[in-house]
């Protein structure tokens, strides 16, 4: 069945769809009244619905059931990925949706190569929107994650510590594995901050430390910083149970 994206939640039993979703609704899928779809709202509810009007510009549908996606993980994790070069952020956005990541927000390290300008990044994260709702609808999400503004790594730190288990991947970490972290507790908000190419300064890891991050470490290899917040995410919702 066709799934759909919105902010919106139903209002008297009806959901509006408009822009690009009405247009393919209408016109690439030609649905017609009295076909069925699921529209996705942002809270990670899967409303099934029964198309009431159908035109390119709106479509209005009736919502008849309405249940929490079976497709969003229990645990919501925060990936605070420190700008890398080039088209890795794509990389690492698509394969992060595809796992279950909640949030993703771009932070600006030390060791950042890539600094763009305000309107440059304003563009990217446009794009990379993009990318999160396209591999959101491709692996069947019940929700779309947010990539968010870039925030520095003071203003990171102290979001990243409110989460019930907040995570440095350290590649200087020696003692401190990933499972130890997760198996105190079983934690419901995780965040994980990730270095660049470059990785993290130490005072910068100190920092982390100080704002309440626990060190941990992905093994005694370095991986790439695309490869590290893929790898890390699976491993966490893994030990969690949602995968
Ligand atoms: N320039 C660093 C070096 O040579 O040691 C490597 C940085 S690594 C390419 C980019 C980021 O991935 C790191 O800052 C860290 O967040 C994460 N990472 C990579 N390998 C890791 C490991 N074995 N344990 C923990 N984090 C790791």
């Amino acid at each position: 069945m066709p799934r759909f994206f919105t902010e919106n939640a139903p209002q008297d039993g009806y959901l509006t769809l408009t822009g690009e979703d009405a247009r393919h609704i209408a016109k690439s899928l030609r649905m017609q009244p009295g076909d069925e779809l699921t529209v996705c709202d942002g809270d990670g509810l899967d409303h099934g619905c029964v198309l009431d009007q159908v035109d390119a510009e709106a479509v209005r549908a009736r919502v008849c059931t309405t249940q929490p996606s079976v497709s969003e993980p229990h645990t919501r994790v925060t990936l605070y990925m420190a700008l890398p070069k080039s088209d890795k952020m794509e990389l690492i956005v698509q394969k992060t949706t595809e796992l279950g990541v909640t949030d993703i927000v771009p932070v600006l390290t030390a060791r950042c190569v890539s600094r763009p300008d305000a309107r440059t990044l304003e563009k990217k994260i446009d794009r990379w929107s993009k990318i999160a709702a396209e591999a959101a609808k491709q692996s069947g999400r019940g929700r779309i994650p947010r990539v968010h503004t870039a925030l520095s790594l003071e203003e990171a730190l102290a979001a990243a510590a409110q989460a019930d288990a907040a995570l440095l991947l350290y590649e200087c970490e020696r003692e401190h594995g990933l499972r130890a972290a997760l198996t105190a507790r079983t934690p419901h908000t995780v965040s994980i901050l990730v270095g660049p190419e470059g990785g993290f300064a130490p005072e910068e890891a100190q920092q982390a430390q100080h704002a309440g991050l626990v060190s941990v470490s992905l093994g005694p290899r370095i991986l790439r910083c695309e490869t590290a917040p893929i790898a890390a995410l699976a491993c966490i919702l893994y030990e969690c149970g949602d995968l």
